[in-house]
């Protein structure tokens, strides 16, 4: 069926994560939904992930051939996974009667820095784009990837980077973004841990900032980072069912609760180096070349006695072989240090707009812990968030007793 364009029709930016697109059936399904927004006189772009597994599959398949995959081969290798799904919708998007155009991520001009597996949007020129929307077709781009112009290289964009893709072709394309996933918002807690987790009405960009950086995986931190800074409104909601989802939004002057989530990650790495010169430049010199390494730090803490110093922090494991390398090179020009990994814990955080002018939540929240004989390696607060390091073995344990303590529950 040839739609006739209307320069003046609202413009969606739909984006389906890879438990979304894993088999046909939900292939199907999606371009289904693609084609009846079509229908209803919308202008369709949408983006998808890798359909299930695959880039846990590839990486793992990269870890077999080599201990230590070339990041640009790596990345050539990743993208592939995303225009399999694109062009697998553009096809059942056909089958409906519709046009339909994938692109992959450079074809739709998303153009990054050069950094291999974790690389940011710098610009999209969106050409093709909107062209093909122009020609009223349905457009699928494939997420999680771009292309640099400093190397003409592909890039990816970091896990769950498809999110981000979605967040900068709405942007760009003065759209609205829908993400589309197998949960349908976003809730007080992962409800796959907590049975009776609420779906939050609203969120603000900066509560999600907080809610993605410790954890809740439902939004990639990258994609709310560039949706706050470009005032992009998110309705996160489920593939599966038509249910309003979670607005995320600038939510300021409404009222704010004081703990909105627990959230929660077991993807943490400590790195303790003892025996750290007490002098000032060590700190800088080891996260001068941790940054430089583009390791994505969290948590640190730092003790100084006896004229040295102890310095803990901890990093995504996906960033350990990095970090490790990274201080090999620090200790060239501080000396030797001792450095321990550990490798058993796990970080529950609470995040609420309202704690700034409530004190005493970081208080409850380690009493409750204390209650369930939990404890506390590493603390680190922010204005709107208190996030506590414990033995990974308590992860859920922890985040069940907090969200009850805290009475964040189904009413
Ligand atoms: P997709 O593959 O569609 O990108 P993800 O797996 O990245 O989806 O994110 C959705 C998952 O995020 C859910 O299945 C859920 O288990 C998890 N999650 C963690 N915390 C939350 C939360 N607070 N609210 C909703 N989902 C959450
Ligand atoms: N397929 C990529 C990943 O698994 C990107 C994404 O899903 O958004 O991280
Ligand atoms: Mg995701």
């Amino acid at each position: 069926m040839s739609t006739a364009p209307e320069s003046n029709q609202e413009t969606v930016v739909m984006k389906f994560g890879g438990s979304s697109v894993a088999d046909p059936d939900k292939i199907r399904q999606v371009a289904r939904r693609l084609v009846d927004a079509r229908e209803r006189g919308v202008r369709v772009v949408a983006t998808v992930s890798a359909m299930g597994d695959t880039t846990d599959t590839l990486l793992e398949l990269a870890g077999a051939i080599s201990p230590h995959p070339h990041p640009r081969e790596l990345d050539m290798l990743l993208s592939t996974g995303e225009r399999i799904s694109c062009a697998l919708v553009a096809m059942a998007v056909h089958d409906l009667g519709h046009e339909a155009v994938s692109f992959t991520g450079s074809q739709a001009g998303i153009i990054t820095d050069p950094v291999h597996t974790k690389a940011k949007i710098r610009e999209i020129t969106p050409f093709r784009v909107v062209e093909a929307l122009d020609e009223g077709r349905i457009v699928l781009v494939a997420g999680f990837q771009g292309f640099s112009r400093d190397t003409m290289d592909v890039t990816t964009l970091g896990r769950g980077g498809t999110d981000a893709t979605a967040v900068a072709l709405a942007a760009a394309l003065g759209a609205t973004c829908e993400i589309y996933s197998d949960v349908p918002g976003v809730f007080t807690a992962d409800p796959r841990i907590v049975a009776d987790a609420r779906k939050l009405a609203v969120v603000s960009y900066e509560e999600m900032l907080e809610m993605a950086a410790s954890g809740a995986k439902v939004l990639m931190l990258r994609a709310v980072e560039l949706a706050r800074g470009q005032r992009v409104p998110i309705h996160a909601r489920s593939t599966f069912s038509d249910e309003e989802g979670t607005r995320i939004e600038d939510a300021e002057g409404m009222e704010q609760a004081i703990v909105s989530a627990v959230t929660h990650s077991e993807d943490e790495v400590v790195f303790a180096l003892r025996a750290v010169p007490d002098r000032p430049g060590s700190a800088a010199a080891i996260f001068d070349a941790v940054a430089a390494a583009h390791v994505n730090v969290d948590t640190i803490l730092q003790n100084v006695g006896h004229g040295s110093a102890e310095l803990s922090f901890s990093v995504p494991h996906e960033d350990v072989p990095a970090a490790r390398r990274a201080l090999e090179h620090a200790q060239e020009s501080i000396g030797a240090i001792k450095i321990e990994e550990i490798a058993d814990l796990g970080k529950v955080s609470l995040v609420g707009a309202g704690m700034r002018s409530h004190p005493g939540v970081a208080a409850r929240m380690f009493r409750t812990l204390a209650d369930e004989q939990i404890n506390l390696r590493l603390i680190s607060t922010s204005p709107i968030k208190v996030s506590c390091l414990i033995p990974r073995l308590h992860v859920e344990q922890a985040v069940r007793a907090l969200h009850e303590a805290f009475g964040l529950g189904e009413q």
